[in-house]
């Protein structure tokens, strides 16, 4: 299996923006699988998984890059399927043992729509070291430290073929949200050097969490750099970005949802709170309003029968 720039052996299954996109890995004993989805979606996932000719009962080996959700929502029905063990991090397997809702952002999105609390992450049966070099089917990757998006991220580093899994700490000019309001302001000079780190690899390819391959990646880098120096120079540009992020989660989490609905959603989520006044305003319902026309100005959403849908894939 191969998909065009990436080597024999490797396959990318790009998701969307509330599942996060697959790299698969072929290996001997079976294939391996980073990042399972979202838990709404696993039976999605595991047909994805089987479209693309990968049988989720013979995966050997699960592998998460951070603690998000969308990231190992699959995790539990892949392992009764296949019995694979869960790969991690060190800080993310320490977050699943102790089923860490705030590093989850679990009550952010309000109304458990990110996180499902009654299935609890699985804990992780091997621990990688930041730096440590793992063999995964043919190809030998480093295991570097990816914080800024998420404190406990990892990044892949295959050098042979120069290739990036990057997760959530790169995407195609951007990364995914920085939650200051959790994790501190700090997080936003640590993703701007996780992104020089990234840079001076001078990788051919990077598999983002989310979004297309990138091919780019220099290119991809440099945007993402420009955005967070925005960030740090100007607050209200991220909690722009975060609660548009948020916010469009919400619709593809709930939807077909009512604009009342959503915002009643909204007015039960955290991040109104924490965020709304860098937007001129705490009112929550009032905001979601805003922002949703926004959306729908951009072709980002669609009302179908009264109720909002967003026009990108979940
Ligand atoms: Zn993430």
């Amino acid at each position: 299996m191969t998909t065009g720039p990436l080597p024999e052996g490797m396959l990318f299954i790009e998701r969307g923006w509330l599942n996060a996109n697959h790299l698969v890995i072929d290996a001997p004993e079976g294939p391996i699988l980073i990042d399972t989805g979202h838990v709404q979606d696993q039976q999605f996932t595991l047909n994805r998984l089987r479209a693309a000719g990968v049988a989720p009962e013979s995966l050997s080996l699960i592998v998460n890059t951070h603690i998000h959700p969308d990231h190992w929502g699959g995790n539990r029905r892949l392992v009764e399927l296949s019995g694979a063990p869960i790969a991690c991090g060190v800080r993310t397997a320490e977050a699943f043992a102790r089923n860490d809702l705030r590093a989850m952002w679990a009550e952010y999105f309000g109304h458990d729509l990110y996180h499902d609390r009654s299935q609890p992450p699985l804990t992780a049966d091997r621990i990688w070291q930041i730096g440590e070099v793992v063999q995964l089917g043919r190809y030998a990757f480093e295991i570097l430290a990816a914080p800024g998006h998420a404190p406990d991220s990892i990044a892949l580093w295959h050098e042979e073929h120069r290739i990036l899994v990057s997760a959530d700490a790169l995407h195609d000019g951007d990364c995914g949200v920085l939650h200051v309001a959790i994790h501190g302001r700090e997080i936003v000079s640590e993703a701007l050097e996780t992104a020089r780190r990234f840079r001076s690899l001078n990788a051919a390819v990077a598999v983002p969490g989310h979004g297309p391959l990138i091919l780019d990646v220099a290119g991809a880098i440099d945007r993402l750099e420009q955005r967070l120096l925005e960030f740090q120079q100007d607050p209200s540009k991220l909690a722009r970005h975060l609660c548009g992020r948020v916010l469009m989660s919400s619709i593809l989490a709930a939807q077909p949802v009512s604009l009342d609905d959503l915002c009643r959603l909204a007015a039960d989520a955290r991040w109104f709170d924490d965020y709304g006044h860098l937007l001129g305003s705490r009112d929550g319902a009032q905001l979601t309003r805003l922002m949703v026309n926004e959306f729908m100005e951009r072709n980002l959403v669609r009302v179908d029968n009264g109720s909002l849908i967003a026009n990108m894939s979940r």
